[in-house]
C-alpha cells in the first residue's frame, strides 16, 4: 500500500519524545507519592479519607480497562461509511484495533488490507507473515498482547481505487484515535514504524523519503526503528537496498528478541 498524507492531522513526534512515548500512559490522578503523614494537624483527615498510592495491581487494572474501553470505542466507528460506500470495493468500516496496556513493543502500522478486513485481525495477510518474519516472532508471539500492541494509521480497510490499488488511510482515523490510543497504552520500549504514513505521523514531514528515513536508522535513538511495509509490492525495493535485510533486520529481531526475553 502507498499513502501519502496532508499536515492538518499530524503531530509530529520527536525522536526523543516517541522514544519515552509522551503520548503514553497519563498518569494524571496516579502521580501522588504516597501519605506519610501530615504537619497540618488537626486539619489532617481521618485515616481512611487519606488517598494512598494505588497498587501496581490497581493501577494495571485501570489501564487494562481504560484501554478495553477505547478499544470497544474504536470498534463501533463508523465515521468513515459514506467515503468507504463510495470506494471501488463499496465496503463498510470494520476497525481492527490491536490495543494492549502491557505490551512493550508497539508496531506503528498503516491500515488494514482486505484480508484483514476480512479476518478482523491485523496481519492476518502475506504482509503479516513477512513482518513476523522480520521481527523474528511466530503468530503466537505477534498476538501476545502482553507482547505486541498494533496502531495503524487507520483502523478500517481505505478500499481500493478502480486500479485495484489499496486507498491511503483516511486521515480522520489518526486525527480522532491516535493521540488518545498512544495515551492510553503504557510507554514502549520498542516503537516500530511500518510504512510512509506512520513514518511522517510520528517524525514528521522533514524525515524524508521512505528509503531515506530506513537508510538512516542507525540516527535514530534506542527504541525506535523504522521500516519500509512489508507488503509484496516493495520486493523491488527490498532486492535494490540489500543493506536493508542483511544490517537493520538481525538488528531489529535482536532488539525484539532482548525485550522479549526480559
Ligand atoms: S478508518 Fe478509523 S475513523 Fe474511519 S471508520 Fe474506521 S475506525 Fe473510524
Amino acid at each position: 500500500m502507498t499513502a501519502s498524507m496532508g499536515t492538518q492531522d499530524k503531530r509530529p513526534v520527536a525522536p526523543d519524545e516517541a522514544r519515552g512515548n509522551t503520548g503514553g500512559i497519563a498518569m494524571t490522578g496516579w502521580s501522588t507519592g504516597p501519605q506519610t503523614g501530615c504537619r497540618r494537624e488537626p486539619a489532617c483527615p481521618p485515616d481512611s479519607a487519606i488517598a494512598v498510592e494505588p497498587t501496581s495491581k490497581a493501577r494495571a487494572t485501570v489501564m487494562a480497562e481504560r484501554v478495553r474501553r477505547l478499544e470497544q470505542e474504536i470498534r463501533d466507528c463508523r465515521l468513515c461509511e459514506s467515503a468507504f460506500l463510495s470506494t471501488a470495493t463499496a465496503h463498510r468500516p470494520r476497525p481492527v484495533p490491536w490495543l494492549s496496556s502491557e505490551a512493550p513493543i508497539l508496531i506503528a502500522a498503516q491500515a488494514p488490507g482486505v484480508r484483514v478486513h476480512r479476518s478482523g485481525r491485523p496481519f492476518t495477510d502475506p504482509s503479516g507473515d513477512r513482518l513476523r518474519k522480520w521481527l523474528g516472532v511466530g503468530e503466537t508471539e505477534f498476538y501476545d498482547r502482553k507482547k505486541f500492541a498494533i496502531l495503524p494509521m487507520a483502523f478500517c480497510f481505505p478500499g481500493t481505487n478502480d486500479a485495484g490499488s489499496d486507498l491511503p488511510p483516511p486521515r480522520i482515523c489518526a486525527a480522532t484515535w491516535r493521540t488518545r490510543a498512544l495515551a492510553a497504552m503504557p510507554r514502549f520500549r520498542l516503537i516500530i514504524l511500518v510504512g510512509g504514513p506512520a513514518l511522517r505521523w510520528h517524525l514528521g514531514d522533514g524525515v524524508g523519503t521512505v528509503t531515506e528515513t530506513v537508510r538512516d536508522w542507525r540516527r535514530f535513538p534506542p527504541g525506535i526503528i523504522p521500516l519500509p511495509h512489508p507488503s509484496w509490492r516493495n520486493n523491488a525495493w527490498i532486492r535494490r537496498h540489500s543493506w536493508f535485510e542483511r544490517e537493520l533486520l538481525p538488528e531489529l529481531a535482536a532488539q525484539v528478541a532482548s525485550i522479549l526475553g526480559d
